[in-house]
């Protein structure tokens, strides 16, 4: 293709793809980005604005909009010459300028590095890319012009702008389903970075190219001879191959080019869906198919909209060839992609599902404001968008996309974050499976909950996805608060304590709420955390609570807290002993989190019973100063109260949800369920091995009788691990 010198081609093009189109923007943006540009060169020696021209057209291509090609003239402006945006929206409106600002970097903030620029300049075009499509069109299309003139540019500079087309954009127009793009970018951006091994495959695989031809050639003359007996009218040719997809296969699955079944590929685009099964009915039955290598993305598109059958046959010489079939409309998506879907006249989106399908551009919003770190940025970014998607079922047979590698997790924190925190399990097509199962496309997963269960650490390196991580990260966040909030009550009670004054008197809401406002606090909950996360002292916060007590409540007789004598323990409250009380409240602290072994005292606080801590804690350490008669002494039920891990098996006759009814059985009682395996047996028998942990033989024989009482259950053993 000769260089562009002028915008005529261009008006031309735009007239023969949308007659309505008001051509006079995208003259005017053209002569004002020429003059902006005047006297500019670019590296190739060529006047600057071939660039923009050319960037223009690649899009014109795409059959775009007015408005887009108009940024798309000016897309350097901004950056490269005097000209401001507002010079811009001036002249051209904010739509134009909206797209522009898009695309131009942010290049007077400094950077500590190269990535994080790279990510900063990535997250501006997300979020402009969010609120309109067309900023991401643009920005592919002068970055597939700067790889097309990649070789004027100094070699280290190649290898950096290849990497990245590599790493963001390439995959970023396959995302979109703008193929025609994504191969062009991947395959500039391989000569680039690997020239010795793309050469090489470019000499490998034209040695065999005439007699590829002729087979080819050989299955299409057989093909064109059936459709037309069946009366079918099909367009069919051989599907040009992209160099890098070739060597990503090969080297990804360890295969030499012979073992390559897509060299030899087939394409046939007919005019409606009933052809294109009509033409996989002939082919299958002309020459076999090679099993699993069946796919029909036209009942199940891919979220980038991509709709084809796709076979793969052993041809007439015994070679697998591969064969896309697709209707026009298919075709024009496949090849264009998001762009195919753009509604010119309103300016906005016709298609009705456009939103669902962009659903995900809606997740990157949420991580871009989430992830502070640079290179957590890309992480994310390189899993959520560019990783390989499986496609699983609700059970209501909804479809929901996830990375390669997700777990039910995943699954779950998509359907509802509520669903997330209370998973204990999930079942894959009626079968129990465990939390780290990686999820296949087709399955079709139900997710077990329990209400008042939480998430657990070991979470966090089983997702795969940064919305499932964030959400566990937070609830962790909220839990903290919570642990700061009793905290923070602890601290103030004391204070209030060694002044002798009346607590009850004292820690009234009204005077709490006076104390929060002068904190320029939003709740008395949030006044309590900033005490227990050290914000706020104890003694500050009392100040403050004092300065609005009547005069008369100020000072109040020394008096000391009445603790009856005690004599002996009482009986045990979740395993734990208070001496001399029975059945008391008791909490074990989250400061110090003791179990079943560790030394520990209690802590009589206002109103919440005794609260348990380990003998070495802070705040215990702090009460035998300063308020010993508050504390007690306790212990644990039983001194060998730890916790073992049982396995048991239950024999039952198979059902639907037995293995929940199970599960549901012991989460009742509070048990830490480890992990569950249901199997099926002959005689419809099932065997539900439990992994449990269990505190005393007692506690066993007690969660043995229970699971004995689900309907249908015949026996249950304990299994000694051999
Ligand atoms: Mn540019």
């Amino acid at each position: 293709m000769a260089a562009l010198e002028t915008i005529d081609q261009i008006l031309l093009e735009i007239e023969g793809y949308n007659v309505k189109a008001d051509v006079r923007l995208v003259e005017k943006a053209y002569e004002y980005a020429k003059s902006a540009h005047q006297g500019q060169k670019r590296k190739s020696g060529d006047n600057f604005i071939i660039h923009p021209l050319e960037v223009a057209r690649i899009l014109a291509g795409l059959q775009m909009d007015v408005v887009t090609l108009a940024a798309a003239l000016l897309h350097d402006v901004v950056e490269d010459t005097n000209v401001t945006l507002e010079n811009l929206e001036m002249e051209f409106g904010s739509e134009v300028a909206l797209l522009v600002d898009g695309v131009t970097k942010l290049s007077k903030i400094e950077y500590q590095s190269k990535e994080e620029r790279q990510v900063d300049n990535l997250r501006k075009m997300f979020l402009a890319m969010a609120k309109d499509i067309r900023v991401i069109l643009i920005k592919l299309a002068d970055r597939l012009h700067n790889m097309r003139t990649l070789k004027h540019q100094p070699v280290d500079k190649q290898k950096e702008v290849a990497e990245e087309t590599l790493e963001i954009f390439a995959p970023l127009a396959h995302r979109l389903g703008i193929f025609k793009m994504k191969g062009e970018l991947e395959d500039l951006a391989f000569k680039h970075l690997r020239p010795e091994s793309y050469y090489q495959l470019v000499n490998r695989i034209s040695i065999k190219r005439k007699v590829r031809e002729n087979y080819i050639n050989e299955i299409i003359n057989i093909l064109n001879k059936k459709l037309a007996e069946m009366e079918i009218s099909a367009d069919i040719k051989g599907r040009p191959k992209h160099f890098y997809s070739i060597y990503n296969k090969m080297v990804n699955q360890e295969k030499d080019i012979n073992e390559i079944y897509d060299l030899i590929a087939i394409r046939v685009i007919v005019d409606s869906v009933r052809d294109c099964y009509g033409v996989l009915g002939i082919i299958h039955s002309a020459w076999k198919p090679i099993p699993g290598r069946f796919k029909d993305y036209i009942a199940m598109p891919k979220p980038n909209m991509y709709q084809s059958l796709h076979t793969t046959i052993i041809g007439p010489a015994g070679e697998p060839a591969e064969i896309q079939i697709r209707t026009w409309d298919m075709h024009q998506t496949a090849e264009v992609g998001i762009a195919a879907h753009w509604e010119y006249k309103e300016g906005k989106s016709g298609d009705k599902d456009f939103d669902s399908k962009l659903s995900w551009l809606g997740q990157i919003l949420e991580w871009q404001t989430d992830s502070g770190d640079a290179r957590e940025f890309m992480e994310s970014l390189k899993i959520d968008l560019f990783s390989d998607r499986v496609y699983v079922f609700t059970p209501k047979g909804d479809v929901v996309e996830l990375p390669v590698g997700s777990v039910p997790l995943d699954f779950a924190y998509r359907v509802h974050t509520q669903v997330g925190h209370q998973c204990i399990g999930a079942k894959i097509n009626g079968r129990i499976v465990s939390l780290d199962y990686k999820l296949k496309t087709g399955d079709i997963i139900e997710v077990l909950t329990a209400k008042g269960s939480g998430p657990s650490r070991d979470w966090l390196s089983l997702v795969q996805t940064s919305q499932a991580r964030n959400r566990i990260r937070s609830w962790f966040k909220k839990q903290k608060r919570e642990e700061n909030l009793d905290k923070g009550r602890e601290m103030l009670e004391k204070e209030v304590k060694k002044t002798g004054l009346d607590i009850n008197l004292v820690l009234k809401s009204e005077y709490l709420l006076e104390a929060t406002k002068k904190f320029r606090l939003p709740s008395i909950e949030d006044l309590y955390v900033a005490i227990g996360d050290g914000g706020i002292t104890a003694l500050q916060a009392l100040g403050r609570i004092k300065d609005s007590l009547p005069d008369q409540e100020k000072e109040e007789p020394k008096q000391k807290a009445i603790v009856k004598p005690w004599d002996g323990y009482g009986k045990a409250s979740q395993g734990i002993r208070v001496r001399g009380i029975d059945n008391v409240m008791v909490r074990l602290s989250h400061c110090c989190n003791p179990l079943p072994g560790d030394e520990i005292q209690g802590y009589i606080t206002r109103g919440r019973g005794v609260s348990i801590h380990r003998q070495d804690c802070p705040n215990i350490v702090y009460a035998q100063q300063n308020e010993e008669e508050r504390l007690v002494p306790v212990s644990w039920e039983s001194e060998e109260d730890s916790v073992y891990q049982v396995q048991l098996e239950a024999i039952a006759f198979d059902r639907p949800r037995l293995a929940m009814d199970i599960m549901n059985t012991v989460a009742d009682t509070k048990t830490v369920i480890n992990s569950v395996h249901a199997r099926a047996k002959k005689n419809s028998l099932a065997v539900v091995d439990l992994k449990l942990e269990i505190r005393s033989l007692e506690h066993l024989h007690y969660i043995m009788g229970k699971i004995n009482r689900v309907k249908d259950v015949l026996e249950v053993k304990r299994i000694t691990p051999s």
